[in-house]
């Protein structure tokens, strides 16, 4: 599927236009390998996918290639790499993976309506000439969606990745994007999780697509997640800045396969879509870091699933804090649960940076058994 979407988009001939026949351009390929999860999960990019793009590219003269990716904070980008097949890619077929956990960073000053901003990116991103973006589709728990626009997060260290989530996330993933633009996007729409970043309910699509715009990829993940493109706060700043148009009326889509027959075999959207969103009624959220929020969300949910959170949150009253914002801030009520390290003055805490899904289970299930 990839090769044949590749050969239709003629991608090779975009990227000699860009490098203006330079030799042996540098082509950086981008994947989504947040956690060391394999794609199956819904969470992470299928190697399958960037084995097709290395195949391509190789078919059409392009040897000076490089993987890279840096996982979110918590995870190590190296276990990704291999838990997730690219370490099999990558001898295979004699390309490089590059670490951007591991990378130096320079300042770039954003421009316009953003030039208060100045972000941190990573060294690797001034020497690729040509960038390719594979992102996975799916949800997440706190800017609703994910795919194009917020994948480019893996190109800046971690500490900037954390000042991502004090500066509220939408301002700086748009500002982002105007620093670095993606050449060319192959969308995995395989079977990304509607629901959360880290994945663990994928819902079966078996869809690829590519673009060269953005935002109105990301608008049409929209479309596919039946989320109002204006409540994803990061892509209107997106396309207010000129990165891009989220007007799918005004796309020129073309579909490869027949669209009627790929709609008579798609299954609806599950009732429980946009579940992390119902989960966290009681959680008083101030700039926290995804890794942490998301390990919040799963706990939760597991003790949602046993029938538990009712008795935390309606008959016990409550409410989980969580986030850089909460830095130095105490707290005694017991009924106010501190997460993770930036809680730590809170009179009830679970430590950790961020905390485990299991660790946060584990104090929630026996502060219940304590308590009742
Ligand atoms: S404790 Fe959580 S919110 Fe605070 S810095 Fe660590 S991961 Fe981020």
């Amino acid at each position: 599927m990839t090769i044949r979407l590749l050969r239709t988009a003629d991608l090779a001939e975009k990227i000699r236009q860009k490098t203006q026949g330079k030799e042996a351009p540098l082509i950086g390929i981008k994947p989504n390998l947040v956690t060391p999860s394999p794609a199956q999960f819904g969470a992470t990019t299928h190697p399958e996918i960037v084995e097709g793009i290395l195949l391509y590219l190789k078919e059409q003269g392009f040897h000076n290639l490089l993987i890279l990716e840096g996982s979110w904070v918590g995870d190590q980008t190296a276990q990704a790499f291999e838990y997730c097949g690219y370490q099999r890619l990558s001898e295979q077929y004699e390309v490089p993976l590059f670490d951007t956990q591991k990378d130096t960073s320079f300042p770039v000053r954003c421009s316009d309506s953003m030039k208060d901003l100045t972000l941190h990116l990573c060294s690797c991103v001034s020497r690729i000439d040509f960038l390719i973006n594979v992102p996975v589709l799916k949800g997440h728990c706190q800017t609703r969606m994910t795919c194009a626009l917020k994948n480019m997060k893996g190109l800046i260290p971690n500490s900037e990745k954390r000042r991502f989530h004090s500066l509220g996330l939408h301002r700086p993933i748009a500002a982002l994007n105007s620093c670095i633009r993606q050449d060319f996007i192959v969308v995995d729409h395989i079977c990304g999780d509607p629901d959360f970043e880290e994945g663990g309910n994928p819902l079966i699509r078996n869809r690829i697509f590519v673009s060269e715009d953005p935002v109105l990829t990301d608008a049409y993940a929209c479309r596919e997640l039946e989320i109002v493109p204006t409540e994803v706060e990061y892509l209107m700043l997106s396309q207010s800045l000129g990165i891009g148009s989220c007007d799918l009326n005004e796309a020129l889509i073309t579909a490869l396969s027949d669209p009627a027959e790929e709609d008579k075999s798609q299954t609806p959207l599950p009732a429980l879509m946009h579940k992390s969103l119902r989960l966290n009624y009681a959680t008083e959220e101030l700039e926290s870091c995804s890794a942490c929020y998301s390990c919040l969300t799963q706990a939760l949910n597991r003790l949602d699933e046993e029938g538990l959170l009712r008795i935390l949150t309606d008959k016990m009253h409550c409410r989980f804090c969580i986030g850089q914002g909460y830095r130095g801030q105490s707290c005694k009520d017991q009924a106010f649960i501190g997460i993770g390290n930036c809680t730590r003055s809170f009179q009830k805490n679970i430590p950790g940076c961020p905390p485990s899904e299991d660790d946060i289970y584990n104090f929630l299930k026996s502060f219940i058994s304590a308590s009742c």
